[in-house]
């Protein structure tokens, strides 16, 4: 009985070669009817079906498949978590100005090695070295792959063999794969704890310095903060015991931030200016957390030194790709009129958000989910706490609005589902039974989209 239902399955030849399929590419459908075929056989052996569904229901099911086979993988979602720099939805926003600059230079011939004013080959680092260098009062400086890419080249560059000095209250993890020790491993150099975890003082680092001494470092606690009984070494002291010992101190500032945030409630961050007028010889920091640009590992510092890391051979290894070039450039050029960059980009701008503002902007998304039938969702507009996010400012919560959508006929797991796998996903977030969409890291221009996804979501067929 089910060998006869086999035998009768359609040939993968005879449903390609149907009308209906005229304008699907070839590959794509015998993808897809491969794809159906085999579905339908593993419900027919497991006995979910006991009949072949008809022609129209097979091709059907194959025009959903050619569908959904043709969204790409890597795709834009609307993040309604309300964590700006949420590293598992691609960290921060690029400005309309930074995307359009990497666009631009995707699809055509560059400058990227080119002095067009000389006519003669020029140096793909030279396009934000003297941006960075104005922005952040530095002498000189590089962009790389990304910040962990930064650390390893300053490690492997400056300190390979000899002992690097760091507190032992700043052995950071950074998500999973980037651990300080580790990453000091594999740079080549030793290693050399000192202090305890909540309190380590200038003397221990003094005391720790001897001959064989490369470098003194200090790694910004991005995504932990020790509180209470604490204390730790401020870099203008460890740039003073340097110089006395003619060490170059080393600063891992993590997230980079090129304002100061304080205007924004958000307090512990350090800006970059601050570590430069301090007078670290080197700092590394990252493209895609508080700057708002793309993945890179940004390094400035003194000229020897980058001069040092420009001819180191992992530098080619490490280096930054044009499209990510052109936007980080089109990014720091923003922040060359302070206001301009809040309202520029989209990361600073999200910081910048007051509870007020925010609870104007969901109330806008909540109108338009009046359409939703009453016996259907209760939808109703409450405080939110959202967060800065990619491992910056762990303790503190940004006070936001959020709209909340409480399903009726469906569980609110369910809704939750169903906004993931609709294209776009709409990510939000389940708390005591209700969706929370966090306005702080929405973009009204989306809000039509947003609520037509919740109300398809909501009215929607049972998955
Ligand atoms: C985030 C972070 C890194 C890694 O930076 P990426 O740009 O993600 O490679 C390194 N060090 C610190 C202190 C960080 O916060």
């Amino acid at each position: 009985m089910q060998n006869d239902l086999m035998r009768n399955i359609p040939k993968v030849d005879a449903l390609c070669a149907l009308p209906c399929f005229d304008d699907v590419p070839a590959a794509a459908l015998t993808e897809s009817v491969r794809a159906v075929l085999s579905g339908l056989r593993d419900e027919l052996q497991s006995g979910a079906v006991t009949e072949i569904p008809g022609v129209d229901e097979l091709s059907e099911r194959v025009l959903r498949a050619v569908e959904q086979n043709a969204i790409p993988s890597l795709r834009p979602v609307i993040n309604a978590t309300g964590v700006v720099l949420h590293t598992n939805l691609g960290r921060a926003c690029l400005s309309d100005a930074a995307a359009k600059a990497a666009a631009s230079v995707a699809a055509s011939y560059s400058t990227l090695e080119y002095d067009a004013e000389r006519g003669e080959r020029g140096s793909r680092y030279s396009h934000v070295e003297r941006l960075i260098c104005r922005l952040t009062g530095a002498e000189s400086a590089i962009a790389v792959n990304n910040n962990a890419a930064a650390v390893l080249l300053i490690l492997s560059a400056m300190t390979k063999g000899k002992e690097v000095v760091i507190s032992r209250g700043e052995l950071v993890e950074i998500g999973g794969s980037f651990r300080v020790p580790e990453v000091m491993e594999q740079g080549g150099c030793i290693l050399r704890e000192v202090g305890a975890t909540n309190k380590t003082h200038l003397a221990d680092y003094e005391n720790a310095i001897n001959d064989a001494t490369g470098a003194l470092l200090k790694v910004h606690t991005s995504n932990y903060r020790i509180v209470g009984f604490s204390e730790s070494v401020p870099l203008s002291e460890l740039v003073e015991l340097g110089r006395r010992h003619r060490l170059p101190v080393i600063e891992d500032l993590g997230s980079g931030a090129l304002l100061p945030l304080e205007r924004f409630g958000i307090t512990g961050e350090p800006c970059v200016q601050g570590s430069v007028a301090a007078g670290a010889d080197v700092i590394c920091f990252s493209g895609d957390k508080l700057l708002g640009g793309p993945q890179a590992g940004i390094i400035i510092g003194k000229k020897k030194h980058i001069e040092t890391l420009k001819k180191h051979p992992l530098m080619r290894a490490f280096r930054i790709d044009k499209l990510t070039l052109a936007a980080l450039e089109a990014t720091l050029r923003a922040y060359l009129d302070e206001r301009g960059a809040v309202s520029e980009l989209p990361v600073l701008r999200m910081l910048a958000a007051t509870a007020d503002e925010l609870r104007e902007k969901a109330k806008k998304l909540i109108k338009l989910l009046a359409e939703l039938p009453r016996e259907d969702a209760k939808t109703e507009l409450i405080p939110s706490e959202g967060q800065v996010g990619g491992g910056s400012v762990p303790h503190q919560a940004l006070p936001s609005w959020a709209v909340a959508i409480e399903p009726l006929k469906i569980s609110v797991d369910e809704l939750e589902t169903r906004l993931r796998l609709g294209n776009p996903a709409v990510i939000g977030r389940i708390n005591r039974g209700l969706l929370l969409l966090d306005a702080r890291t929405l973009f009204e221009r989306d809000f039509p989209v947003i609520a037509r996804a919740v109300v398809d979501a909501i009215g929607g067929e049972t998955l």
